[in-house]
């Protein structure tokens, strides 16, 4: 009878080879979205379909199921918390995920989800819902149909979905959690509306060469702790964060040279994604855990960078004077505390990717209300447009005008991504209560920002979240990091403070 050893061995390397192909695919498809010529799109969608079949067979294959199931029921796998048992445990996660899934299906939503994409697109551009509205009453049958053979347990239908993002994540857990941040946004919102002071926001919009964005923001990234010799910043129609592999770690950006925040920010936000990257335990690499640990945690360490360190006073105290430097003309005479409550304007909008820090979290709100009805069978697909704009008057006090500024602007459904949003604001709160818990041990971290200091806040990130991978779910990792479990608090303080000082409410 073969050892432990040998059974983990051999777990380590099958699943090391299919870790290989799938970062093939990302490399491919990294230069999809950055530089590959139109008329190699075709090629390119077999390359990667081939690739995805290879990775898929890998993953469903019998030998994998007998080697967790020998590790499982005879192995020696050590501590209860340590890499070992964690790896036999994603392994079944991961495992049981693609074998439960019928190949019909796997295959009909990845045919489905590509051609509804085209639909979407058109339909976003026309403003017209019942373009895309057939292709959504597909995606949601067949989303619930793989919900339905996922298993839920004791739960609804939507866990399954969301497991897919946030591994171990409850939607009631979440839904709990989102109603006390919601009790408190919204009268933040209202109160900042209700402020006479307005932050001078056209400041923003003045010229901001493409170049000399490029090279601020690069210097940004490189400060922060963004390895430019194991990554690259390029620029795509869809700003994105891959991670090829050990040393290799892909950003874009796009430029617009009449509105600062969205490249600058942008990449500070990408370089966020990029530094978990970089931190991840390059030994671990082609292991079960060797991933980062959810879609969530990864959203927390890019909303850190972006907003908690970048749009932070003491961030602008170090930066200002290099922006003025970059920017000569556009910020001739522009104050340092006019710059920063600029690239801190709250105000409700229609568009959930340009939201501001404090009503982000509402349109996300928005969405994992509606997708919840439409997996649990209790909303229409052609109902979507009619609850969309209700919500959106209810918790946000502005109606779209359109279908275009309204259900139609994310990719997200086009592409059967459902229980995908709720990880945003998750990463919202998990980034707030990890800044509690780094400022509890490094002690002023505005003083160090101040001074261009970012090291140790990276490095505390390094040591107690990247370095782990996918070790510990979601929330026993914060738990482990902050020592309490995941709350609304944290974030509500840190808006709270933060602007009731620039609207002084
Ligand atoms: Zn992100």
């Amino acid at each position: 009878m073969p050892s432990t050893n040998d059974l983990y061995d051999e777990l380590l390397g099958h699943w090391r080879k299919a870790t290989l192909l799938a970062s093939c695919a990302s490399q491919l498809s990294w230069d999809e979205q950055t530089y590959l010529p139109p008329g190699g799109a075709a090629h390119r969608a077999e390359q990667l379909s081939l690739l995805a079949g290879m990775v898929h067979e890998r993953l469903t294959s019998p030998r994998l199921g007998e080697l967790l199931a020998e590790l499982e029921q005879h192995g020696d796998l050590g501590e209860p918390d340590g890499p070992r048992r964690a790896n036999v445990r994603e392994g079944r996660r991961r495992y049981d995920r693609s074998t439960r899934l019928p190949t019909r299906l796997v295959e009909e939503i990845s045919r489905v989800t590509s051609l509804a994409q085209h639909s979407w697109v058109e339909a976003r551009k026309n403003s017209r819902f019942e373009t895309f509205r057939p292709w959504l009453e597909r995606i949601i049958a067949l989303k619930r149909e793989e919900a339905a053979a996922l298993g839920h347990g004791q739960g609804v239908p939507y866990d399954a979905l969301l497991d897919d993002y946030e591994p171990g994540a409850k939607t009631a857990e979440i839904a709990q959690v989102f109603a006390g941040l919601r009790k408190d946004l919204v009268p933040l919102v209202q109160a900042i509306r209700n402020s006479s002071t307005r932050p001078e926001v056209s400041i923003l919009s003045r010229r901001y060469p493409r170049d000399a964005q490029n090279s601020f923001a690069r210097a940004a990234a490189a400060a922060i702790g963004f390895r430019f010799d194991e990554g690259r910043l390029d620029e795509s129609p869809h700003p994105f964060c891959t991670g090829i592999g050990p040393g290799d770690c892909r950003l874009t950006t796009r430029y617009d040279e009449r509105h600062f925040p969205g490249a600058f920010f942008g990449v500070l936000h990408e370089a966020g994604h990029g530094i978990y990257e970089q931190g991840l335990d390059r030994t671990a690499f082609g292991s079960p855990i060797g991933d980062a640990a959810s879609l969530g945690i990864h959203e927390s360490q890019s909303r850190m960078w972006e907003n908690f360190v970048g749009r932070s006073r003491a961030f602008w105290t170090h930066f200002y004077p290099q922006a003025q430097g970059a920017f000569p003309e556009a910020l001739h005479g522009v104050g340092r505390d006019d710059f920063y409550a600029a690239v801190n304007d709250v105000r409700p909008s229609f568009i959930r990717v340009e939201a501001d820090e404090v009503t982000y979290n509402l349109h996300i709100m928005i969405r994992f209300e509606l997708e919840q009805r439409l997996i649990a069978g209790d909303l229409a697909p052609a109902d979507v447009p009619t609850a969309w704009n209700a919500a959106y008057t209810e918790s946000l006090g502005i109606t779209p005008p359109n279908d275009a500024q309204g259900c139609l602007q994310d990719i997200h459904w086009s592409g059967g991504l459902l229980g995908y949003f709720p990880t945003y604001a998750l990463g919202n709160m998990y980034a707030a209560q990890m800044f509690e818990a780094a400022r509890r041990t490094l002690g002023d971290l505005d003083a160090l920002f101040a001074k261009g200091e970012f090291t140790p806040l990276r490095e505390w990130l390094n040591v107690n979240v990247h370095r782990f991978g996918r070790q510990f779910v979601p929330s026993r990792l914060i738990e482990r990091i902050t020592g309490a479990p995941l709350s609304h608090r944290p974030l509500v303080s840190h808006l709270k403070a933060k602007f009731e000082s620039i609207y002084r409410l």
